[in-house]
């Protein structure tokens, strides 16, 4: 691997530190690129990456408003359904 490819592909270990700061707002610029640039052509954390997002905010959705139970049931339905999908 050239200088340059070991400066922006990160192996997936990596990536999903990276992901994990973005959630909380902890990556640095380059982090956050180079976890884009590792999404780009990574599927298997494309997908990581989008679960983390909708639970990140369905969980806060659920912080800010009282949270009647079926509109819980609804978002742990489709939560199921896209975890049930990831592993097809
Ligand atoms: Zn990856």
């Amino acid at each position: 691997m050239s200088k340059m490819n070991k400066l922006f592909f990160v192996d997936c270990s990596k990536a999903a530190e990276c992901c994990n700061k973005a959630q909380y707002k902890e990556a640095n610029p380059l982090e956050k690129f180079k976890l884009k640039f590792h999404l780009l052509f990574c599927s298997t954390c494309r997908k990581l990456a989008s679960t983390n997002t909708r639970l990140t905010e369905t969980l806060k959705k659920s912080k800010i408003e009282p949270c009647p139970e079926a509109q819980k049931k609804k978002w742990k339905d489709s939560i199921k359904k896209e975890y049930a999908e990831d592993n097809a």
